[in-house]
């Protein structure tokens, strides 16, 4: 399929302080969801690990690209950050770009100096934001510390979807908390299966008491949901996701997910919460755009594919000697083959050829719409932060049009 729909696209970005897992949790958010994309086919689960070492070999996907992958009905375009503090002002730029992130935690380590500022800067950029506190089959794994130290130190308020069944390396599965219903790991076909099992008896009371502060997140964001809690009548857990999404959308809530990745364990529901809580697209806020006319004027630009053309380069690098540029469109649609105007440097460009990375394999499009993440052939001058746009009505993106040199690969 050439265009995703809009509400079903994701562009995420898996945040994360160094050695916290992202590596790791990247790694099994591809082999998942490309080897569902692979499902229909005869191949079998060898050759998606035989993609993935040659994309580890090049370590391409993992370290310096945009991959977009399939879970369930949708398109989710895993957009990379560097992790480590010294790319501080990449992190800026990767964050722009992103409708959502995942913060990975670890387990055993919990909030470190790192993971402050890149949620903070995930702040300043108001990225909705699930946590995933990963490493939980680690000795000395404690969720629960984390969850405190994110109130302490971020001021913010996570909501915990999950409780964990088994401890440290017996590690098994979670109660997810919306459901009510446990979910068991198992690892069959190199990769594990959730299958959904009835809470114990002895856990319920526990349940109820972590459901109840899931409810009450819930609740300052659907005043039905507030009105049946209060009058002891049952939740519905989709009028619940739903207010959570809300939370989610303004920044408010943060939703904690509990996970393994190096044993695989958590991606699953991982991915259902990206596509359950975090925007499309369609609903990321405005861009903020100035055109150059009478002196500089603003202009909002929604993510619009028919309206003014407008996409940031986010990411330039060489790929076996060829020019490789990421583009974000916020408005409009880009054509393979187009002439565009780079505003700040009052160039003209033409794409040659446009790509959408899948986890596997790189795809030529003909267009690429607004809310789509695109690489694109043939820019020659522009560089990391410059705003693309139609010659006849230049725009440029605020800030960030930092001129740097090429990341080259080689
Ligand atoms: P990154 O620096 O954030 O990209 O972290 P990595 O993904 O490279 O992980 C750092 C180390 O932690 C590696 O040795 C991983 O194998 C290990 N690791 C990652 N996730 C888990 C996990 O869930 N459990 C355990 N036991 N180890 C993990």
């Amino acid at each position: 399929m050439d265009h995703p729909p809009l509400q079903a696209i994701r562009n995420i970005g898996i945040i994360s302080h160094i050695d916290a897992g992202k590596t790791t949790v990247s790694e099994r958010v591809l082999y998942y969801t490309g080897k569902s994309h692979k499902m229909g086919e005869v191949h079998d689960g060898a050759a998606v690990m035989d993609w993935m070492e040659q994309e580890q070999e090049r370590g391409i996907t993992i370290t310096a690209t945009t991959t977009s992958c399939r879970w369930r009905d949708c398109w989710i375009n895993l957009i990379d950050t560097p992790g480590h503090i010294d790319f501080t002002i990449e992190v800026e730029r990767s964050l722009r770009v992103l409708d959502g992130a995942v913060t990975v935690f670890s387990a055993v380590e919990g909030v470190q100096s790192q993971s402050e500022s890149v949620w903070h800067q995930a702040d300043r950029y108001r990225v909705p934001r699930l946590c995933l506190i990963n490493k939980m089959d680690r000795i000395g794994a404690d969720y629960r510390r984390v969850l405190e130290q994110i109130v302490k130190r971020f001021d913010a308020r996570p909501v915990l979807l999950q409780l964990p069944l088994g401890e440290e390396g017996d590690f098994a599965g979670v109660i997810d908390l919306i459901g009510e219903q446990c979910l068991l790991f198992s690892e069959a076909d190199q990769g594990l299966t959730v299958t959904a099992e009835a809470i114990p008896a002895e856990r319920l009371e526990e349940v109820r008491s972590a459901r109840e502060v899931l409810i009450e997140a819930a609740a300052d964001f659907d005043d039905q949901i507030l009105n049946d809690f209060l009058d002891g009548r049952t939740v519905d857990s989709s009028r619940l996701r739903a207010a959570l999404r809300r939370g989610v959308l303004e920044c408010q809530l943060f939703p904690v997910l509990l996970g393994s990745a190096l044993r695989n364990k958590g991606i699953q529901p991982l991915l259902d919460a990206v596509v359950a809580f975090l925007p499309s697209p369609l609903e990321a806020p405005p861009v903020r755009a100035l055109v150059e006319g009478d002196g500089l004027q603003e202009r909002f630009l929604s993510c619009d594919p028919d309206g003014p053309l407008c996409a940031l380069a986010f990411k330039v690098f060489s790929d076996a000697g060829r020019k490789l540029t990421y583009l974000r469109v916020y408005s409009g649609t880009v054509h393979a083959g187009q002439e565009l105007f780079n505003g700040a440097r009052g160039q003209k460009e033409k794409i040659a050829r446009l790509f959408r990375m899948h986890a596997h394999k790189r795809e030529r499009i003909e267009a690429a719409r607004a809310g789509d993440i695109a690489s694109a052939v043939g820019l020659k001058d522009v560089l990391t932060g410059d705003t693309l746009s139609a010659e006849q009505e230049p725009l440029v993106l605020e800030g960030l049009s930092v001129p740097e040199p090429v990341v080259s690969l080689a």
